[in-house]
């Protein structure tokens, strides 16, 4: 999945890592992400989640987009479109077991399955799938949806041979290793965030690192930030980090949150503005404008991780990793690491 610029770390960089192990295609959201992806040069499948809007269909024919589908009313339209370019097009049927979003409903798999199997469409449906609610957190739900759309299968008049299934999400694909799926669709896991509490930890494979841009001696009773909700209590060191809620920084870690510096933790003091940051660094020696600071990965013996943060501002790693503005470069090391 590499849907919202593969998580905010890059699409064709992303993408271009991903080569050695020959995924058989890429996800993404919208037909626009599709465009963009078939523009570079990707040649290989390329599945749009997201429900296609009706005006979008002759996008996704000249792209050569494979939509899920979840109507219908848009199988017309993409056989239509089909028809119009005067090519064969794939899509994929999607299955709501319980998602709720999007997908055929799995209840009433008697009344859409038939109109499926057609051999005269132009469009035609190579792909079956669902989504899980829990996979995170709920082993009984996400079986319980594997059965639903097990059901499905039994019921289409499309040969199981012809479709190729897929289910699981990072937490699906730990989850249930075993499920007779042709395909996962990792994400979160693969751009170093946990995919649940009691599930294998990632590798910290995406870090948040930034420069110190001030170093300061300031007098006791020295006030910071907006609404000057800190105040030095004593002589104090202080780093202003070039780093803020402007970069995608929460500002909900001010005088909360934590950085690494030299493989020592900081913590955050004062409110985070849109572009600065600041530090406690008293306890520190041989701190350097220019030195590197990291608020997201590890640094010697410390991790500073997506969930930790996450935590701190009251969301999950997906909006941390996703959050993260198009300001900061994306630094794609060597060894794949960004
Ligand atoms: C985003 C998404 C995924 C990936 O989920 P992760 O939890 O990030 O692994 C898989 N399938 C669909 C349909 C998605 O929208």
């Amino acid at each position: 999945m590499v849907k919202a610029d593969a998580y905010g770390l890059g699409m064709s960089s992303t993408v271009a890592a991903l080569e050695p192990v020959r995924p058989w295609g890429m996800g993404v959201a919208t037909v626009s992400e599709g465009a963009a992806l078939r523009g570079s040069g990707y040649a290989d499948p390329i599945l749009v989640f997201s429900p296609v809007p009706p005006t979008d269909f002759d996008r996704v024919a000249n792209h050569a987009l494979t939509p899920c589908l979840s109507d219908l009313a848009s199988v017309d339209l993409l056989e239509r479109a089909a028809r119009r370019v005067g090519k064969r097009l794939d899509y994929h049927i999607e299955v709501d077991t319980g998602m709720g979003r999007s997908g055929f409903d799995w209840r009433d798999v008697t009344t859409w399955g038939p109109r499926f199997g057609n051999p005269e469409h132009s469009a035609r449906p190579t792909g079956l799938f669902t989504h899980f609610h829990s996979a995170d957190v709920d082993a009984d739900a996400t079986a319980e949806q594997w059965r639903r759309l097990g059901d499905v299968l039994a019921a289409v008049p499309i040969s199981r041979e012809s479709l190729i299934v897929h289910a699981a999400n990072s937490a699906g694909a730990l989850r249930l290793p075993d499920v007779a799926a042709d395909a996962v669709r990792p994400g979160i896991y693969l751009y170093g965030g946990a995919a649940g509490p009691e599930l294998p930890p990632p590798e910290a494979v995406a870090a948040l690192r930034v420069r110190v841009i001030l170093v300061r001696d300031v007098p006791s009773g020295t006030t910071l930030g907006y609404g000057a909700t800190h105040a030095a209590d004593g002589p104090r060191r202080w780093a202003t980090l070039g780093v803020g809620y402007g970069d995608g920084l929460p500002r909900s870690l001010g005088n909360r949150g934590r950085a690494l510096i030299g493989g020592r933790p900081v913590p955050i003091i004062g409110r985070i503005s849109m572009d600065m940051t600041v530090v406690d660094i008293t306890d520190l020696e041989h701190v350097e404008v220019g030195d590197v600071a990291t608020l997201v990965g590890s640094d010697g013996a410390e991790t500073i991780t997506l969930e930790e943060v996450a935590d701190l501002a009251g969301t999950i790693n997906y909006e941390i990793l996703t959050g993260f503005s198009q300001r900061l470069p994306r630094v794609w090391m060597d060894d794949g690491r960004s």
